[in-house]
């Protein structure tokens, strides 16, 4: 059952000219199309990493789905309900059920805060339990996260690593037993050593806690491992949706080619392919009509400048939106 059915969602932002290039040259406003029709559904219970270059608009659409950001269009459900049209009660109820995993562990945090202070707030900003209940909430969230409560309850922000803080923040984000986490890049900003000890942990706590995930980040080879399915962002919109083992194995789109080609093996006898890709990223302002890869793509043809590639299923449950790919149904 899904869980969670994106549909077409939209987030612009508009430049404004300043005054002289409004009166003199009638300059209009540029418009960022930060996602642009993202469509895609979560399956109850399963991980699904979300990859792409930074500003394809992956951090855009979770704060979207997390209702932190009003979207410019399209629709969210959670559980078969636009989020849209919630009531300030299930809006409240929501609020709990969807929680953020955020990147940075050196300022997700209050630096005023002790961990109690932290992992409580959820608690008291929805004003659930009492002062007892909430302690011990808190305290089953933070041995949850693998921290134990009796050395980490009072401490502060600069009195841990950086390990010690994400892992605060993954019990701040759980202690409202929530059914859909959004974890953007968890490990990104941590050192090299700890970050398995937190994939791991995430990973471990989905199936304990029995929640549903988004996981984003830039780098493949860790969602590779965490994810079962995987989705390929360009400039707003979804390039590829797959399984994860198939879409690394045997990617259709020349983007996800040239994402996948750039993954760090460790062998030193391994041939890197040469990325069939050119130019730097494009800008999300005013793109033009068409694919929106297709002045990196060395496969462009004429159609590519003329139509937007739908996103079609060309093998069972393998999306790409693509010209170079028929949908199996069409054959
Ligand atoms: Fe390249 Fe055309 Fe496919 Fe876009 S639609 S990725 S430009 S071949």
């Amino acid at each position: 059952m899904a869980i969670l059915e994106v549909d077409e969602l939209k987030q612009y932002f508009y430049i404004m000219p300043g005054l002289l290039a409004k009166v003199v040259s009638k300059k209009q406003p540029s418009i960022i199309k930060a996602v642009d029709g993202l469509t895609f559904n979560l399956e109850a219970g399963e991980i699904m990493g979300l990859a792409g270059e930074s500003g394809c608009g992956k951090s855009t659409a979770c704060l979207a789905i997390s209702k932190l950001r009003e979207p410019t269009g399209g629709t969210i459900r959670f559980k078969g309900q636009d989020i849209s049209k919630m009531t300030r009660e299930e809006n409240r109820e929501y609020r709990s059920k969807v929680q953020l995993i955020f990147q940075d562990p050196y300022e997700s945090l209050n630096p005023r805060f002790t961990v109690f202070d932290t992992v409580a707030e959820p608690l008291r900003a929805l004003d659930i339990g009492t002062r007892e209940e909430r302690r011990q909430r808190v305290m089953d969230s933070l041995r949850l996260a693998g921290l134990k409560p009796e050395e980490y309850v009072d401490r502060y922000p600069h009195q841990m690593s950086g390990g010690e803080r994400q892992r605060v923040g993954i019990a701040s984000a759980l202690v409202l037993e929530p059914e859909l986490v959004i974890a953007d890049e968890p490990v990104s900003m941590l050192d090299v050593s700890i970050r398995a000890g937190i994939l791991d942990l995430i990973r471990g706590l989905s199936e304990k806690m029995n929640f549903t995930c988004i996981w984003v980040s830039h780098d493949l080879s860790i969602l590779s491992n965490v994810s079962e399915r995987l989705m390929i962002m360009y400039l707003g919109r979804t390039m590829e949706l797959a399984p994860t083992k198939d879409l690394i194995t045997d990617p259709l789109h020349p983007y996800s080619k040239a994402l996948i080609s750039a993954v760090a093996i460790p062998d030193p006898t391994y041939k890197r392919p040469i990325p069939n890709i050119r130019g730097e990223v494009s800008q999300p302002i005013d793109p033009p009509p068409g694919c929106r890869f297709q002045t990196r793509c060395k496969e462009v043809m004429h159609v590519c400048e003329m139509e937007e590639p739908p996103l079609i299923e060309a093998k069972p449950g393998h999306f790409v939106a693509c010209h170079l790919y028929k949908a199996q149904s069409d054959y």
